[in-house]
């Protein structure tokens, strides 16, 4: 009889739990940061009679915006343009003052239309827009380039949490244009060059959702309560997808956007041998990109290659799903990415991870890693360079360890015995004494190599056999 009650006791017991758990589950909810339809937030260049177009993942066509023949003055003057720099918001025209860092310029879809809602909202539109500014400004301050971008703000969207469905919290498109092989988004080009790549379409394209039952903290200098979602911590998000954090693959392998058309982040994604998962061969309209083994793609076992030899977990869940490949993931590290796929209420990122920082370097921008972080710089320490595995067996990842060689820029030639260039880079050390991988298209045949890094004056010299 005593053992009967405590039977019930203990159903009781986990019916409450489950109770608790499902009530839990509403209220901590966790909801993806983009939009599952992928393919419609991919986005490529087209010329069609002379003009320049941008094509989704469907072949559906867009054009321009008319205001983006207006002088940019004149849009800042109407209040739905803000030009974002190091230097503020609005700030006067960036001069020709060197090192002046990035500018974006942001235009409100919201406000053009003046619809009354999302960043046009009476209430909430002027602290949405500061939020959004902030983020947009955090990344000035860390990307050490001197161009510009234009960005469109699109027209908000408004989905309820429900019990039945977890909404995006908003959709970012990096456009790029659509040559074979592994594509730089036009924000990347822009900030880079200074050189419009195209000056009729933005070049990248963000929009948020406002669902009224979505309660966000907009305060970027306070941290959210635990029922709030943190509105800067999304706009980072989804600014660094912009920026190119961005992958074309598709659950096929196949590419969303075209037929052997992919990012500049694909190329640094690692098989679960830490081989690169999407390889070109050929060149140029020949060029083509090999499907990988589909089952990497839901292996929970994709990596970035990224700076230093550091390879960080990509998301890739047993069943694939839009935001997979182009996200960090949180359940595989002990860290915290903002570029996780999906964020949860009271969570809240103010820097970026370091290796987040390191994978924008990996996509070519110069950025302000130390600053991008908030870490101070690691303590010197003797200098030394080791490279690792070696001997190496023909195909192993072969490393070098910087640590210690506190030079900001070391040039790392490998040699063949016959003096030949085999392999050659530039390793950006950002004063923690990288460690990066050299070679990481593992081409270097069996043979012996020397190894030679300089900066100004040669700081080693070292043998490499593979076998
Ligand atoms: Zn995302």
């Amino acid at each position: 009889m005593k053992t009967m009650i405590q039977d019930n006791r203990r159903k009781y017991f986990s019916l409450l739990v489950i109770a608790f758990c499902s009530l839990n589950s509403v209220y901590s909810q966790e909801l993806p940061l983009d939009h599952p339809d992928k393919k419609k937030f991919t986005s490529t260049v087209v010329f069609q009679n002379g003009e320049e177009k941008m094509m989704n993942g469907y072949g559906e066509v867009s054009f321009g915006e008319e205001y983006f023949s207006r002088p940019l003055n004149e849009r800042v003057e109407r209040g739905f343009t803000y030009v974002v720099s190091s230097r503020g918001i609005n700030y006067p025209e960036k001069s020709n003052e060197e090192n002046a860092g990035v500018r974006f310029n942001l235009t409100f879809k919201d406000v053009i239309l003046g619809n009354g809602t999302g960043f046009d909202d009476p209430t909430y539109g002027a602290q949405r827009r500061d939020a959004l500014n902030a983020a947009f400004r955090y990344f000035s301050e860390i990307i050490n380039n001197t161009g510009e971008a234009d960005v469109q703000i699109d027209p908000s969207f408004f989905q309820n949490i429900t019990m039945n469905s977890t909404p995006p919290l908003a959709t970012s498109v990096a456009p790029s244009n659509a040559s074979r092989g592994f594509n730089d988004c036009l924000a990347f080009r822009h900030l880079n060059t200074g050189t419009d790549p195209s000056s009729s379409l933005p070049d990248g394209i963000l929009s948020f959702n406002f669902g009224n039952n979505i309660n966000y903290n907009y305060n970027f200098a306070g941290a959210p309560t635990n029922s709030q979602y943190d509105f800067y911590t999304v706009a980072i998000h989804e600014i660094m997808h912009m920026l190119g954090f961005t992958s074309y693959c598709n659950a096929d392998g196949s590419s969303q956007a075209a037929n052997n058309v992919f990012t500049a982040f694909d190329e640094f994604l690692l098989n679960p041998s830490y081989n690169p998962l999407l390889v070109s061969s050929g060149s140029g309209s020949s060029m083509t990109v090999a499907v990988p083994q589909v089952s990497y793609l839901t292996s929970n076992d994709l990596w970035f290659d990224n700076l230093n030899g550091v390879s960080t977990p990509v998301y890739a869940p047993a069943t694939f799903s839009a935001s997979s490949l182009d996200h960090f993931d949180n359940l595989r590290s002990s860290d915290k990415f903002v570029m996780n796929y999906s964020l949860s209420k009271g969570e809240y990122y103010r820097y970026l991870h370091p290796d987040e920082a390191n994978a924008l370097v990996r996509l070519g921008y110069d950025i302000n890693v130390s600053m991008a972080t908030s870490v101070e710089d690691m303590p010197e320490s003797n200098a030394d360079a080791r490279i690792y595995p070696n001997p190496a067996t023909s195909g192993d990842g072969v490393k070098i360890n910087l640590r210690g060689v506190n030079k900001p820029e070391i040039l790392v030639v490998v040699y063949d015995m016959l003096g030949r260039v085999s392999y050659s880079k530039v390793v950006v050390s950002n004063g923690s004494g990288p460690l990066t991988a050299i070679d990481p298209h593992n081409n270097l045949a069996p043979g012996m190599y020397v190894v030679i890094g300089s900066s100004k004056d040669e700081l080693f010299n070292q043998k490499l056999v593979i076998e």
